[in-house]
């Protein structure tokens, strides 16, 4: 399998090399050259499947024998036996045709555990067959530096820094980062806020000088095999539910679009879907795009659903790309334009993603009155991002006989100010995670500048 770059200019690269990669040359990403397809028949032989199982079908065309089956195989099912429930991602049915696909329940409780647990053990195993080491560098305001973390603790030939801005991200989430003792895992607190961390993690990317040749990795979201590795969960879920023989609808709380254009590559793929309904808070560029053609930054509003505040939606690009017909320079003379003013898509292109996908925005008022409406309704507790998901699903859902599975994205314990607000004592964490509190934090206090940053990274890293 290729890659391609959604500009149109940068080289194609392997997957070994995608992996590796982060951003195209050309400022764009990659996507395959081809989308492998799931015929009827190699989806209904996945009926009763193990999750790892599953994982692997979806995934071995796109790997495109770069690994061998069995060393894949093991790599799969390392990654997902660090969840907590036996299938990984548990579907619960909340009233006659509404799921909710828990996929937090991982080492960090959030959905990025699902690709980051891949994401690392396939890092560690291309740099051992390269006899290379890299290091990986991240910023955080919290939910990806976790998961970031518990995918890279034991992998031996990566060193991963994380920047979090000091006191500024809640006890829970510094914990989960902070507790992890591993002699490859560093935690710095900077003295300044996200985006000085942001900053840095940039600026050290754009020159890696400071690291004499060593490969420096990003495990943002634009990595390719994040959003591989998410297209399984869709695949996963629609086969429970009775594909190929029956239709389902997705609604998924949204940012940076990871999440849901790896449905959209479900459905590509041959997966049987209805319609994507995109959930998005405050902070609502995909919605304005879909409903309005209002494709424009606005400021960024701090919401009760943090991990959902962004300005652009990184991912957004690969959608357009389809949308486009996979004409690079269309989809760059767009983005172009974005960069600098308020803008619209053409209108062929977004007549196509409307075929395809609905979108709500649900306000942090909103947030509050889904998360008691629905224990009212259904017992359970959301946490914020999903109820974005919730409320979307219900205002967007279509034809009715269609299942409609809406994906929680985060465990609520984790978001616990949103679900005291909505009067609730609280969510506890679950037991494997219990005594988070009161295990030895490891982190090192650096003040927000450059040099200081990258002398440590380049003074700690084995
Ligand atoms: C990252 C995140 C999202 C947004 O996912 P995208 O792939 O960026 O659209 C939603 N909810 C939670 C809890 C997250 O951590």
């Amino acid at each position: 399998m290729r890659y391609i770059s959604t500009r149109g200019q940068a080289p194609a690269l392997s997957f070994e090399e995608v992996v590796l990669t982060g951003m195209a040359s050309d400022g764009g990403l990659y996507v395959p050259e081809t989308v492998p397809q799931l015929s009827h028949e190699d989806l209904a032989d996945m009926a009763g499947c193990s999750y790892a199982e599953i994982a692997f079908r979806v995934m071995k065309p796109y790997v495109g024998g770069e690994i061998d089956d069995e060393t894949f195989r093991d790599i799969v099912r390392d990654a997902y036996a660090t969840f907590s429930h036996d299938a990984v991602v548990p579907l619960n049915q909340l009233d006659a045709n509404h799921f909710l696909l828990e996929l937090f329940h991982g080492p960090t409780l959030a959905f990025k555990d699902v690709a980051l647990q891949l994401l690392g053990r396939l890092l560690d195993h291309f740099l051992q067959k390269r006899g290379e080491r890299a290091v990986i560098m991240g910023a955080t305001s919290g939910d990806t530096g976790s998961a970031a973390i518990e995918g890279c603790r034991h992998c031996d030939n990566l060193d991963i820094f994380i920047l979090h801005p000091h006191n500024r991200v809640s006890e829970v989430q510094r914990r989960q980062m902070t507790t992890v003792l591993a002699d490859n895992v560093f935690n710095v607190a900077i003295e300044g806020n996200f985006d000085d961390a942001q900053a840095m993690v940039k600026a050290s990317f754009a020159d890696q000088g400071f690291l004499n040749g060593t490969r420096l990795v990003a495990v943002n979201s634009i990595n390719w095999a994040r959003i591989m590795a998410q297209i399984v969960y869709y695949v996963a879920s629609a086969v429970a539910l009775g594909a190929p023989h029956r239709k389902v609808s997705f609604c998924v709380p949204s940012a940076n679009f990871g999440n849901v254009f790896a449905g959209y590559m479900a459905h590509r793929m041959g997966l049987p879907v209805e319609r994507f309904v995109i959930a998005t808070n405050a902070n609502d560029i995909l919605h304005r795009t879909l409903a309005d053609n209002d494709f424009s930054k606005q400021e960024l509003v701090a919401t009760l659903a943090p991990s959902m505040d962004i300005v652009v939606s990184s991912n957004f690009e690969r959608l357009l790309f389809e949308a486009y017909q996979r004409d690079g320079a269309a989809v760059a003379a767009l983005l172009e334009r974005f960069q600098d003013e308020p803008t619209a898509l053409a209108e062929a292109p977004l007549a196509r993603l409307r075929e395809m996908l609905a979108s709500h925005s649900v306000d942090d008022t909103t947030i509050l009155e889904v998360i008691r409406e629905a224990h009212h309704r259904t017992q359970e507790i959301l946490d914020p991002h999903t109820a974005t998901g919730y409320r979307a699903a219900e205002r967007q859902r279509g034809d009715a006989s269609v299942p409609m599975v809406t994906l929680a994205t985060a465990h609520p314990a984790k978001f616990a100010e949103a679900v005291v607000k909505a009067g609730f004592p609280g969510v506890p964490l679950p037991p494997h995670m219990d005594d988070l509190l009161e295990r030895e934090e490891r982190y090192t206090v650096l003040p927000a500048e450059l040099a200081a940053v990258q002398r440590f990274v380049a003074e700690q890293r084995r």
